[in-house]
């Protein structure tokens, strides 16, 4: 049965409301020019749905709002620090956390503790910030996930794997003891929320112990990861997420871990890792970037509501729920004949730019032009993730990266799936009248991180 045939209503009751409101064309036309055709740089209160991201997006559930009030704003040895100490060990398996802002607060401290200047990190696909501080500490940054996740039609269930080829290639070329730590996201945001089975993380394990090289993971979105190998991988359909949760964390030596995703928080972040150097060395650096090693730059009841979401995020029903509504959106479009990329993944569904809009030159950053065209039309705010988000190479060109995508990122808990049947509406009218989009060039374009802060202007 396909899933757009939906058989379970969401798994909660709605207790609070926010309410949105629908805008015209023409202040939705001033909107997109005042914001230099950057969905960043638009005005919430103007997008009627909003898929900007799903990072810090989540509905709190009843039971995270009453810890809120729980929270102890000690500025030291608070209860609360321990409360998610305990919830770290439980679910994920590792006796040490250091609370930090945020996840990049987190991939700053780990990239300044295990990078030398001058060494290599490996990972399946680059994200944004992580690259950002991994280069910034001295390293150089290897793409070695595999080949087939840079085809936005190729079916692959596990389309973020590690290559392990390339893996052994770069420790072949830059040697082991080059290679500060490989970096294993899961799931694979860039990719379109692509997983790793629990058979690839098992060989990069292996991989990992016979040359000495630390196995680090970027642990965003590791719950909806584990419903896709409870789904899809040999000999888990009868293993809960939350087993599955702990069995992959069980390879690694450590996470960073972004809050805003997986733990169900408005905002938080924090490292986790077994090696007690490590974290002395994460304590020394988080006071001086983050705060004290017992919040890191967060409140008590931050604290709390994560320890209770990283709980909530590993439950069955809500996993199959999450995933479900993003694959009826996905599904819905592709039924229509919009290019997506397959398979749909855990927390988006991606546009194929390119495809979409094939008049269009990558240099004339056709995924920044469709995400600021939809909203136009709608008022549905995605992002875009192609040559703008890649950024430029040393020599100060354009990355022209392989996949040249818009995101339609699901919020956790926040939408029903007839928000999903409006966006797919206004996709699909986009769609039918894509040969009036034109491209867009750069007016302003910041040094790093661009994506965020840089404006645009129509080319005529
Ligand atoms: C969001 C995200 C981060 C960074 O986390 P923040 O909390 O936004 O700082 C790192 N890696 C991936 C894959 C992410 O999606």
């Amino acid at each position: 049965m396909a899933t757009t045939e939906r058989t379970l209503a969401e798994p909660y009751r709605i207790k609070t409301v926010e309410p949105i409101t629908m805008t015209t064309r023409e202040e939705r036309e001033k909107a997109i020019r005042e914001a230099g055709y950057n969905t960043f740089l638009l005005p919430s209160k103007l997008c009627y749905i909003d898929l900007l991201t799903d990072s810090g997006t989540s509905a709190m559930s009843d039971n995270q709002w009453a810890h809120m009030m729980m929270g102890d704003e000690a500025y030291a040895g608070a209860k609360s620090f321990d409360l998610l100490k305990e919830a770290v060990e439980e679910v994920y398996g590792f006796p040490y956390v250091v609370p930090t802002h945020q996840g990049r607060g987190a991939e700053h401290l780990i990239s300044q503790i295990l990078i030398r200047p001058g060494t290599h990190v490996p990972g399946n696909m680059y994200f944004t910030t992580t690259r950002f501080h991994q280069e910034q500490a001295g390293a150089t940054f290897h793409d070695v996930i595999i080949d087939e996740a840079h085809d936005p039609q190729f079916e692959h269930p596990f389309k973020g794997n590690v290559d392990l080829a390339k893996f052994q290639k770069l420790i072949d070329d830059v040697g082991a003891e080059n290679i500060a730590y490989i970096n294993v996201a899961l799931t694979v945001n860039l990719a379109g929320g692509q997983p790793v089975s629990m058979e690839n993380i098992r060989a990069v394990r292996k991989m990992c112990d016979d040359n000495g090289i630390i196995m680090w993971s970027d642990a965003t979105r590791l719950a909806e990861n584990a419903f896709f190998i409870q789904e899809r991988e040999e000999g888990y359909a009868d293993t809960s997420c939350a087993e599955i949760v702990k069995e992959q964390l069980s390879y690694f030596d450590g996470l960073t871990m972004s809050g805003k995703k997986d733990c169900l928080v408005n905002i938080g972040g924090f490292l986790a890792m077994r090696d007690e150097d490590i974290l002395v060395k994460a304590r020394e650096l988080v006071v001086v970037y983050e705060g004290m090693p017992s919040y890191g730059g967060l409140a008590g009841r931050d604290l709390e509501a994560m320890a209770v979401g990283l709980r909530e995020a590993t439950d069955d029903a809500y996993l199959a729920h999450r995933v479900g509504q993003v694959r009826f959106l996905g599904e819905l479009l592709r039924e229509a004949g919009v290019p997506i990329v397959e398979p749909i993944g855990g927390h988006a569904v991606f546009l194929d730019a390119a495809e979409f809009l094939p008049h269009i030159p990558q240099d004339q950053y056709p995924a920044q032009a469709l995400a600021a065209e939809l909203f136009v039309e709608s008022g549905v705010r995605s992002m875009e993730r192609g040559n703008v988000s890649a950024g430029r190479d040393a020599d100060g060109n354009n990355r022209n990266p392989a996949l040249e995508l818009v995101r339609l990122t699901i919020p956790r808990r926040v939408y029903t799936d007839r928000h999903m049947e409006i966006v797919a509406r206004a996709v699909i009218d986009l769609c039918a009248k894509r040969d009036q989009i034109t491209g867009l060039k750069f007016v302003y374009e910041p040094p790093s991180l661009r994506f965020f802060t840089s404006r645009f202007e129509p080319i005529a």
